[in-house]
């Protein structure tokens, strides 16, 4: 018999031996991957002997860790972190002489096309081995350039394409994710187009299937969120201009309508919520949230609300997040309430209620109300102003009347009545909206303008009248002896509902140097007449961009305050 087949007996016999433990079992696999068994040159025999008993010694390895939970082995995983850098040795090799520049005539290419990935996806699932394995120079981009050429080789090796996706998305496991490692995946892929570009395309691809594989479909969904991080703008912009919300929004809106019986199911929810919550948290350019509202968002969250009610009782509250925090605080955009009207009404046609949306419905109405009363100072605006969208198709002029007009996907800017109105249009629009979306991938948020800012405006005055009554209330309870001219009313639009504080105006500054000094200077000069309202529309804003005003005191607030005073003033004592 010859040594290459007592070896691969051998092995055999491992993998047949139940009565071992498992770290005994690992030990006598290693001596067959040392790194001395490398094949050094092409031109020995033996090389290919060798390369088959580590291909089946990884195998083993891999079958160890399955047939043995991990978590509960701890033996084992240290075994496997000591033994990582000869495993390493060996799947660099591997994929250096049997996949990039062979040396074997591609015999064992396809199986070192679904081994590398399998070994580093069954590894990765170990937090102290993923430390191990990517702490490793090179790790990183060795499986995301099999991943990238996958796409034109996926027929090859069948299944080591999602084999890649899954040992990457265990790598780059977001909570203790090392530096670089994001960058390790575009240099790989040679730009962050290409990758988004394969990542979201299986997405896609998995998503418009027949019948989807709730679990495969997971993984592409998991592996986009991952990449698409907002925490690494360079990437999540790509991912935003190759359309990452319309992509989640579809697949949401398909996978609650189809429902499928499968235990993925609500990671896949979860997912996809979360990826649009992170956006949506972190963006700042508004036609991104129109985006979102026309793919149709909000009914699908509210048809994931019921259906995730005894699944995963955690969707309720990423849900709300969504609605309270991401969507809510973009309400002071025209272009947002545009999108929302035309989404209640969709909601409204689709008949979705308190049963449909469970345990997401009473958010919901908090959040519809607010939409309903800034709509009121919309259409009041609008009408005003006499600005109306319009379809920048050439001679079309079409209104906007039941929002109907379609966005332009491209830039989010220009609307269209029909693709008809947009093909006539291309040859004059197309430079105007190339150069959007490359400030949009640049990061660069379009500009307030000065319409919106107006709108601001009539909004924050609309507020302060709607809520008179409880600012009145407050300057009574905390200022009682302070002029309404030596106060600001302070309106946080970042919460919902908006947030009231009253302020004295020391609050803003001395006054020599304050930028509203004019604003503040004509409130203390009407002697209690005028009082200033100030609104922070957006987290972060430095004090310089907020919105800023003076308007007269309530009526309520003067009537008490004369009253107050009245009493003091009127009844002067008796003179004896
Ligand atoms: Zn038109
Ligand atoms: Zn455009």
């Amino acid at each position: 018999m010859t040594n290459l087949h007592h070896n691969l007996l051998r092995l055999k016999e491992l993998r047949c031996n139940s009565g071992e433990s498992p770290v005994a079992t690992a030990q006598k696999v290693y001596l067959y991957l040392q790194p001395r068994l490398i094949p050094r040159s092409r031109s020995l025999a033996s090389g290919r002997g060798a390369i088959e008993v580590a291909l089946q010694s990884l195998d083993l390895i891999c079958h160890l860790c399955a047939m043995h939970c991990l978590n509960a082995n701890r033996d084992l995983v240290h075994s496997l972190t000591a033994a990582w850098p000869r495993v390493w040795k060996w799947l660099a090799f591997l994929h250096a002489r049997c996949c990039e520049n062979t040396w074997f005539d591609d015999v064992y290419r396809t199986r070192v096309l679904v081994i590398i990935p399998t070994v580093l996806g069954t590894l990765g699932v170990d937090e102290e081995l993923r430390k191990a394995m990517t702490s490793t120079p090179g790790l990183i981009t060795l499986i995301a350039k099999m991943w990238i050429a996958e796409e034109n080789e996926g027929f090859e090796a069948p299944g080591s394409g999602i084999l890649c996706v899954r040992a990457l998305n265990e790598l780059l496991h977001p909570y203790e994710r090392p530096e670089n490692c994001l960058e390790n995946v575009i240099s790989a892929a040679g730009d962050p187009d290409t990758v988004t570009r394969v990542a979201l395309g299986r997405l896609e691809a998995e998503a418009a299937s027949k019948n989807p594989n709730c679990d495969t479909l997971f993984v592409h969904i998991s592996f986009v969120y991952t990449l698409s991080d907002a925490r690494y703008p360079f990437s999540h912009h790509s991912f935003l201009c190759h359309n990452l919300i319309p992509v989640m929004v579809k697949i949401l809106t398909s996978l609650v309508k189809q429902h499928p019986q499968s235990e993925a199911f609500p990671r896949c929810i979860m997912f996809c919520t979360g990826c649009l919550c992170d956006t949506l948290t972190l963006a700042k350019e508004p036609l991104r949230v129109c985006q979102m509202l026309d793919a149709g968002i909000l009914p699908a969250l509210l048809r994931a609300g019921g259906l995730m009610v005894d699944l995963e009782p955690k969707f309720a509250e990423r849900g709300l997040t969504l609605l309270t925090e991401g969507l809510y605080k973009f309400l002071s955009y025209r272009s947002v309430l545009r999108s929302v009207a035309k989404s209640l009404r969709r909601i409204r046609r689709l008949d979705i209620g308190a049963d449909i949306a469970g345990p997401l419905w009473e958010g919901f109405l908090v959040f519809k109300m607010t939409a309903l009363d800034r709509l009121g100072v919309k259409k009041e605006f609008d009408e005003e102003h006499i600005t109306t969208y319009k379809c920048h198709g050439p001679g079309c002029n079409r209104d906007d009347d039941s929002d109907d007009l379609m966005r332009c996907a491209g830039c989010l800017k220009i609307m269209y009545c029909g693709s008809q109105c947009q093909r006539q249009d291309w040859s004059t629009h197309k430079y105007c909206c190339k150069s959007s979306q490359k400030s949009m991938r640049d990061g660069i948020v379009s500009r307030m303008s000065k319409r919106d800012n107006e709108f601001r405006m009539s909004l924050l005055l609309h507020d302060f009248e709607k809520h008179a009554e409880s600012i009145t209330n407050m300057i009574q309870d905390t200022y009682p002896t302070i002029s309404p001219s030596l106060l600001v009313t302070l309106i946080d639009y970042t919460s919902c509902p908006p947030n009231l504080k009253i302020q004295t105006v020391d609050f803003l500054g001395p006054s020599e140097t304050c930028i509203w000094r004019s604003a503040i200077q004509k409130a203390e000069e009407s002697g209690g007449q005028l009082t200033i309202i100030m609104a922070v529309f957006e987290a972060g804003r430095e004090l310089g961009e907020l919105l800023m005003t003076t308007t007269e005191v309530p009526e309520l607030l003067k009537r008490r305050r004369l009253s107050i005073l009245g009493g003091d003033a009127c009844e002067p004592p008796l003179d004896q």
